[in-house]
């Protein structure tokens, strides 16, 4: 990783950090906030780097010399990394940090402290770092990682600069999970479900979920193509699939996903399509239904799912959805 590439991905950040680099103007604690796989280890390892580098030209390090070399393996006297040990990060563990700090032979007076999950510190913990890192005559920069803001201490965030990453977009997720192994088809609805990469591999993982789609795509060929058949596969298929009201508001975003298929269909914007193994029944469907019926389909879904959220029976809220469906598709055609 470079500065360009943080750059391509997190704009505002490499923007902040490098300007502090060039201008000699490091704080002493950095706040990295943002989701899950936005990049916040990997561009403090960086920023790390650019820090130590004796030979970098101002904000690039060089890659090449042993600086640079000790950080990537995890060898680097001065750069000191802290994980949660169990449930949080304790004061034992921030005081055991600085005394070996202090025993080493440490090789300048720069010192640079990566604190991961750093909303696990406990509030003593965090004093006792933030006091150290602190210290008058110190040359010390401390990048202290959370997901959220708002699980974190008053007292972290008024000590550290803030500096927030924007989350990853829908491709970004989806080529980190077909990077990863993951076949695209799938990759492609997780990553249409949700932006968090870890809930996103989750799901990929789990054998329920290819099962649940090929559950939504018969689903919506009922309700499309065979409607009489729709009630039927609802109780005999969908409902055993989508048994918990978590898994059914699943189930409804991948009906909204297929309707929005259809509508970037009918528009030829192949590119937005999520079912992409799916283009023959898209189209097939499309031959069948208008697209009226399926602006109304989609109303009616996203209806269905505030309802659930009410703890309507979900069942009941699925046959009125697919009575409803049937009848929107029928009277249109
Ligand atoms: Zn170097």
């Amino acid at each position: 990783m470079n500065w360009r590439d943080v750059q391509s991905k997190q704009h505002k950040v490499a923007k902040i950090l490098t300007n502090a680099l060039k201008n000699g103007r490091l704080v002493h604690a950095y706040l990295f906030i943002g989701d899950r796989g936005t990049g916040k280890k990997e561009v403090a390892y960086q920023f790390a780097r650019s820090y130590f580098c004796p030979h970098s030209d101002g904000i690039e390090p060089c890659g090449q010399c042993s600086e640079c070399k000790r950080i990537l393996s995890g060898n680097h006297p001065d750069l000191m990394v802290l994980k949660p040990d169990g449930r949080t990060i304790k004061k034992e563990q921030v005081a055991n940090l600085i005394k070996e700090f202090t025993y080493r032979g440490v090789e300048s007076d720069k010192k640079f402290f990566i604190i991961e999950q750093a909303d696990l510190l406990t509030p003593q913990a965090a004093n006792s770092l933030l006091k150290f890192i602190e210290e008058p005559q110190s040359q010390t920069v401390a990048v202290l990682l959370a997901e959220n803001r708002y699980q974190l201490l008053e007292t972290i965030i008024s000590r550290c600069q803030l500096i927030q990453f924007t989350p990853l977009s829908q491709s970004d997720v989806e080529s980190h999970l077909t990077n990863q192994g993951i076949s695209k088809n799938i990759a492609r609805l997780a990553s249409a479900l949700t932006q968090d990469v870890q809930e996103a591999k989750a799901l990929c993982e789990e054998e329920w979920f290819a099962n649940a789609i090929a559950s939504v795509i018969h689903f919506m060929e009922d309700i499309y193509i065979r409607s009489n058949h729709a009630i039927i596969t609802l109780y005999e298929e969908f409902s055993l699939q989508f048994n918990d009201t978590v898994k059914l508001q699943t189930g409804l975003d991948l009906i909204i996903i297929w309707m929005r298929d259809l509508l970037n269909l009918h528009l030829d914007k192949l590119d937005e399509i999520v079912y992409i193994d799916q283009m023959e029944k898209l189209k097939q469907q499309l031959l069948n239904v208008s697209i009226d019926s399926v602006v109304l389909g989609l109303s009616l879904v996203l209806e269905a799912k505030r309802r659930l959220d009410f703890n309507s029976h979900p069942l009941g809220v699925m046959e009125q959805l697919a009575l409803r469906l049937q009848e929107g598709a029928g009277s249109y055609v």
